[in-house]
């Protein structure tokens, strides 16, 4: 018999459970990989501990998420500071001082936010001569032009936008990028969050310690075993399901839409493969977005190294158009799918006893501070 029956052992499910124990309750936690931690998933490859969806920087403003996450690790001081590649350049992200001096030369804000605004006007009269508005841009190519000229979209936005949502930027709307976040100082510090860092010996390990006392089976699909496995939970038993909301209602209404990724990991026998532990690719002609070379998340500065050496891994990331059965990474929160959400979301106000949580349960891209903070909230109510 249990009180809570937990479907997905991602950092919400693993969250949610931990609580509840706190909180006397018993709970079963089922994932249907064969590991924890869902996204956030590390796994160690010759020491290094690869990130095997995507890279995942923990990053937040909330002392109360920062507090939670270091009780069950402790975390290194990583900064997250990618680079860009275009052709032959490297430039720094995101857009700074050090960006815009390979740019451009210029060496002070006052000289920087001058070039930008004369980027700026320039592209604008272009717009206007080709019939557009420069009060309404028409689509993402408009607007990227309009918040920050065409040297910046053309060789930091647009290739790699195009990638990443597999549409010509000229036919996205221009709601996609809102601002481009221009900071006047020699900083790469990619996060404005006042904490951030890695667990030292990753997620897994952080995620057992959450999980620690809790049961846990793994390979387990909630919609094979639901008959059975809720007569062995109990009448009381209630589920908390952060899988795809649609998929728990076997898609009566439609299916909702994502982005997907592809990730290509390489052991290589080298110690370095790039310096640094993100490059984003932002020409449209290499066909992944970004490399990641796991050990730089760990190691950096004059820190002993770790890792083996002669040895390094790295991760290819290539954007995927979604289809059911892949794996859902980016929601597509545009009307048509937020629309399709609020309906599921009706449907799922007559499900007694069953509440969902986390990203693909409420259909929403959240960090993971966001994800934990709303298990903690959740477990209270
Ligand atoms: C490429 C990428 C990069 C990211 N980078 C960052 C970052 O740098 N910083 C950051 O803060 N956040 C990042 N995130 C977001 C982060 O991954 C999420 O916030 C977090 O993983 C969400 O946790 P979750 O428990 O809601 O979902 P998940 O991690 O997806 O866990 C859900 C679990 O439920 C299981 N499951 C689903 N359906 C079923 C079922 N029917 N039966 C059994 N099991 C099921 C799944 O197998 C999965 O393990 C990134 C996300 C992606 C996709």
């Amino acid at each position: 018999m249990y009180d809570y029956l937990i479907v997905g052992a991602g950092l919400y499910g693993a969250v949610f459970a931990n609580e509840k124990r706190k909180q006397g309750k018993k709970c079963l936690v089922i994932d249907e990989r064969n590991h924890i931690a869902g996204n956030a998933y590390t796994e160690n490859i010759f020491g290094i501990e690869v990130h095997r969806y995507g890279a995942h920087i923990f990053h937040t403003d909330s002392k109360e998420a920062w507090e939670y996450v270091n009780t069950y690790a402790e975390f290194n001081r990583y900064t997250n500071s990618p680079v860009a590649r275009y052709k032959d350049e490297v430039y720094n992200l995101p857009f700074n001082m050090n960006t815009f001096h390979a740019l451009w030369g210029v060496k002070t804000p006052a000289e920087a936010k001058e070039r930008i605004e004369a980027e700026i006007e320039e592209a604008a009269k272009e717009i206007e001569k080709n019939g557009g508005d420069r009060q309404n841009p028409a689509n993402l190519e408009e607007q990227a032009l309009l918040l920050g000229g065409r040297d910046i979209y053309e060789k930091l936005v647009k290739g790699y936008t195009e990638k990443q949502w597999g549409r010509e930027a000229r036919e996205l709307p221009s709601f996609i990028i809102k601002r481009l976040p221009f900071r006047f100082i020699y900083d790469n510090n990619y996060f404005n969050d006042l904490y951030q860092g890695i667990p030292i010996g990753g997620y897994t390990g952080m995620v057992e310690r959450i999980l620690d006392g809790t049961e846990v089976r793994l390979g387990v699909e909630f919609s094979k075993v639901k008959n059975d496995i809720l007569e062995e939970c109990g009448k009381g038993c209630e589920v908390v399901y952060t899988g795809s909301i649609d998929r728990y209602f076997e898609y009566t209404l439609g299916n909702l839409e994502y982005r997907s990724l592809e990730f290509r990991t390489e052991v290589l026998s080298q110690d370095d493969f790039q310096g640094n532990a993100v490059v984003n690719y932002t020409e449209y002609e290499v066909p992944y977005t970004r490399i990641i070379e796991h050990k730089y998340f760990e190691e950096f500065g004059s820190l002993p190294r770790k890792a083996r050496e002669n040895t390094t891994v790295i991760t290819r990331e290539y954007p995927a158009n979604w289809t059911l059965g892949m794996d859902s990474y980016y929601p597509i929160n545009d009307d048509k799918n937020n629309a399709l959400y609020k309906e599921y979301e009706e449907l799922a106000k007559d499900q007694r006893n069953v509440h969902f949580g986390g990203r693909l349960g409420k259909y929403k891209y959240y960090d993971m501070d966001d994800v934990i903070l709303e298990a903690i909230k959740d477990s209270k109510e």
